[in-house]
């Protein structure tokens, strides 16, 4: 029998250069983290025009922001429960404790107003997740921030190459976290890194990064070490290797080609699904949003298992993101916590495949296959 063609939900979409850039590592025989992702942050630098510290993965990135902006235990930070559990843990990471806050049902970014409802003395930052690339009102949110005094870390782990206000994520604002998990925006295997101004965090992060040793990067990148170190605080090993910044800074160079070719799929299906009864849809500004990820929302009367299993069993996989975290056992000790947007849609939302590599052909067959279901 024929095999069927399965449609990947997700994927990294490597080209022979990454793979030559992998074997250039490999035969220097130096893997650690030196040169290459020295000149990774300096690509990104020039890339987002401010500081930029590469880590191990995005999770590290919001857990050492935190950290290295002196936020712990007995602080609270307000986040939207709608995320990838990396989020929340980052978090707990540091001590602190998650405050789960609705969503806005247009953007499913955070609700500024019940994130306000939820602000306490302990309160010390708020993460908006940049949920599927869009960022929803990122300016009501820094507003709430300053006039608050708390600090806003941005987990822009889906918006690499989303501009706001003409401007990319990443560029401006307190502390940018992005990721470059295998099947984001741009990858680099795995890794993630942290973008900001200030110029005491990027060095502290830099530190903690690596164990805490007070100034070990400049000795990392010249391919030395510390010997007799210097260490004041709880440091990590979450630096980036060698390996990873050459898949990235490749990567990084075909960004055009990689973003246009998501947008271009997310506006196929929006073209193609716009006008149908049973399901609602983000309705993202692709000229301005570099789409992660594509979720549609099931009508409620619409099973959502069912869909899935009947795309599922024409070839093509389907996710869902998320469920929410304020559900979860972990983050859920003192009661119940009810967030009426979160709530409602959760069991509704499923995600569509969505990566560089699928073909116009395939988002036609996705949606027929999935319009037929559902009709
Ligand atoms: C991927 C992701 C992260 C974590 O990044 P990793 O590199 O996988 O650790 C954090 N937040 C969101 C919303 C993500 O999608």
């Amino acid at each position: 029998m024929e095999q069927m063609k399965v449609i990947k939900l997700s994927k990294s979409c490597i080209s022979r250069k990454e793979k030559e850039a992998v074997m250039k590592i490999l035969d220097d025989e130096f893997l650690g983290m030196g040169k290459e992702v020295a000149s990774f942050e300096k690509d990104l630098s020039a890339f987002l025009g401010r500081d930029v510290v590469c880590v191990s993965n995005g999770t590290a990135a919001l857990q050492l922001s935190l950290q290295a902006a002196g936020i712990g235990i007995g602080d609270e930070v307000l986040v939207q429960s709608l995320t990838y559990l990396a989020t929340f843990q980052a978090i707990t990471a540091t001590g602190a404790t998650p405050i789960p806050c609705d969503i806005d049902l247009k953007t499913f970014t955070i609700d500024v107003n019940d994130a306000n409802k939820k602000l306490s003395e302990k309160t010390a930052a708020i993460i908006p997740v940049h949920y599927s690339g869009g960022v929803g009102n990122l300016e009501d949110i820094y507003q709430f921030a300053v006039s608050n005094n708390i600090l806003v870390i941005e987990d822009a782990a889906h918006a690499f190459g989303t501009k706001y206000k003409n401007k990319l994520i990443g560029s401006f604002g307190h502390i940018t976290c992005f990721s470059f998990d295998g099947i984001k925006n741009i990858t680099s295997g795995e890794g993630g890194c942290i973008c900001s101004d200030n110029k005491n965090l990027i060095s502290k992060v830099k530190d903690l990064r690596l164990l805490g040793v007070i100034n070990d990067t400049e000795q990392r990148y010249a391919n030395k070490r510390t010997w007799i170190p210097k260490v004041e605080e709880q440091g990590w090993r979450y630096h980036m290797s060698d390996i990873m910044a050459a898949i990235g800074r490749v990567q990084l160079k075909r960004f055009e080609e990689l973003s246009t070719k998501r947008k271009q799929i997310a506006l196929k299906y929006d073209e193609f699904l716009s006008d149908k009864k049973a399901f609602e849809l983000l309705n993202h500004n692709y000229e301005i949003v570099n789409p992660h990820i594509y979720p549609i929302i099931l009508n409620k009367n619409i099973s959502r298992d069912v869909v899935r299993k009947k795309l599922k069993s024409v070839g093509v996989e389907t996710g869902i993101h998320y469920y929410p975290n304020h559900l979860l056992g972990f983050f859920n000790k003192g009661g119940e916590t009810i967030l009426r947007n979160t709530d409602e849609i959760f069991l509704n939302i499923m995600t569509l495949p969505m990566h560089p590599d699928l073909s116009f052909e395939d988002v036609n067959y996705i949606c027929e296959n999935l319009v037929s279901i559902t009709k």
